[in-house]
């Protein structure tokens, strides 16, 4: 059986009690080591065999797991942050599907949580935004036309931009041409959660400045939008004390 598991952001104590269990009990771990924290496989037994997917490819990654099948054991498939954000999980589905080899999945803490508890950030604030638009800019790997940064950017919603820290010129000049003003609050997390996690907090317009001048270009979400200042925003209506819900009456004020 394989189990597919979302590491977490980097911290090793962010990955949740089942992964963790499923990695000391892994008898072959396969991990995105371009991202994921090598502490995680400290608690591996001493016996798991350890690849490292970011020198192999898709073919090589499902022939370690078909050999595992064969022998009888059981392999962890450790993806950054949760696996289905951008973990290139689904191919590797179909062909475990293909072989007919059993697998799960295990979700992890996306770095877009990490990057947000890094800011200590609410990202759906009342009378601010109550959505969030997950996003990357087109790289090597293309992004639908109809997903592109000018057309979310319109929504004026919170964005958490991933994959993108290396175009962050092109990527603030889009985000102002779909509609966000130049002064839009705008923050950097890289490596969040890991000792050496940076951010910073600036605009929309100096993205690529602010990055250029903390030597970032890669490893880094992009947070846009009003929430990132925390200002102006509305109180909940969940804890409004005039306000009635299913577990507590509201009381005049
Ligand atoms: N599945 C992952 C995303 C993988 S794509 C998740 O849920 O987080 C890789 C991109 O994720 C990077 O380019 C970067 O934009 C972001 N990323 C991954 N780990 C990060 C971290 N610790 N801090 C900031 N961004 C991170």
């Amino acid at each position: 059986m394989v189990h597919f598991v979302g590491a977490g952001p980097g911290a090793p104590d962010l990955i949740t009690l089942r992964g963790q269990r499923l990695i000391e009990t892994a008898d072959v771990i396969i991990y995105a080591g371009s991202l994921v924290n090598p502490a995680l496989m400290e608690s591996a037994k001493k016996t798991c065999r350890i690849y490292d997917s970011a020198v192999m490819t898709l073919e090589e990654v499902v022939a370690v797991m078909r050999g595992a099948e064969k022998e009888g054991l059981m392999t962890v498939r450790l993806h950054t942050g949760d696996p289905s954000l951008y973990g290139a999980v689904r191919e590797q589905m179909d062909l475990l599907d293909e072989a007919g080899i059993p697998y799960d999945s295990t979700p992890g803490v996306s770095s877009m949580c990490g990057a947000a508890a890094a800011l200590n950030l609410e990202y759906t604030l009342p009378g601010v935004s109550q959505s969030v638009v997950i996003t990357r800019m087109a790289g090597r790997t293309p992004v639908p036309d109809r997903e592109s940064i000018e057309s979310f950017a319109a929504h004026g919603a919170t964005m958490a931009i991933f994959l993108s820290a290396g175009h962050l010129r092109e990527l603030g000049q889009r985000l102002i041409a779909g509609g966000f003003g130049p002064d839009t609050p705008a923050a950097i997390v890289y490596k969040a959660s890991w000792p050496d996690e940076k951010k910073i907090v600036c605009t929309v317009a100096t993205l690529a400045q602010a990055a250029a001048e903390n030597g970032i270009d890669r490893t880094a979400l992009i947070l846009v939008g009003d929430a990132v200042k925390a200002s102006g925003y509305e109180r909940s209506k969940l804890y409004d004390p005039s306000f009635t819900t299913g577990y507590r009456k509201g009381k005049e004020q």
